[in-house]
């Protein structure tokens, strides 16, 4: 019943390594865009107000976010079976309040996982997505490469790449990372819960380097 919060850059692969986690040791994923998206789709009071900020073109408030996971928190079978928090939290407000949320569901956390790419590595994950304009396939110029460049396997159609993969967003998704969750390691290393990894290598790799830092 291990906790473990997974940080790092966009395009470091936590959310990789945590499936692999969840599919090698059963351990659930809490992915936050993936909570929030849920609790709008039910038009929970929490998704009601996350949605008004998004709505609004505003971040979501710390105290919102962190009350919607930690609500998942406070459930009997994610408390016992153990989780991985993956883009959360995502400020060093966020980390506080998770420490009293943990606290008051009588919970700590085992380990804070921070996967190391360097930046250049990370700018060409971020910007290596294609798209078909015809159809809508998806390709990927470092996994899943199209066997003509540019053109969709499927139909033919001409490959895009989407604004939110340019490399100017991944340019400012890296300052906000910087900005805002970078000081999150340092939190977390200062309580002595921090064990830094690489995530530059292939999956497999880094997931072996995972099971190790974390000793299992
Ligand atoms: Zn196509």
């Amino acid at each position: 019943m291990a906790r473990y919060v997974f940080l790092g850059p966009p395009g470091a692969g936590k959310g990789t390594m945590a499936e692999m986690m969840g599919a090698a040791f059963g351990v659930r994923q809490i992915s936050t865009g993936d909570i929030l998206r849920a609790e709008m789709k039910a038009g929970t009071e929490l998704g009601r107000q996350a949605r008004q900020y998004i709505d609004n073109g505003q971040l979501v408030p710390d105290e919102t976010v962190t009350a919607i996971v930690t609500a998942r928190l406070a459930d009997p079978a994610i408390a016992a079976g153990g989780f991985i928090l993956d883009g959360f939290p995502r400020t060093v407000r966020q980390a506080e309040l998770l420490d009293a949320a943990l606290e008051r569901h009588g919970l700590t956390l085992d380990r804070v996982v921070l996967f190391e790419v360097e930046r250049e590595l990370l700018l060409t994950r971020l910007t290596a997505r294609r798209v078909c304009k015809a159809c809508g396939a998806v390709f990927n110029t470092l996994f899943n490469r199209p066997r003509a460049e540019g053109v969709c396997d499927a139909c033919g159609g001409p490959l895009i790449q989407r604004t939110d993969d340019s490399r100017s967003t991944a340019v400012e998704r890296l300052a906000v990372y910087e900005r805002q969750t970078a000081p999150v390691a340092d939190y977390y290393r200062r309580r002595g819960l921090l064990t830094a990894l690489s995530g530059a290598g292939h999956k497999d790799e880094n997931f072996a380097r995972l099971r190790q830092g974390l000793g299992l």
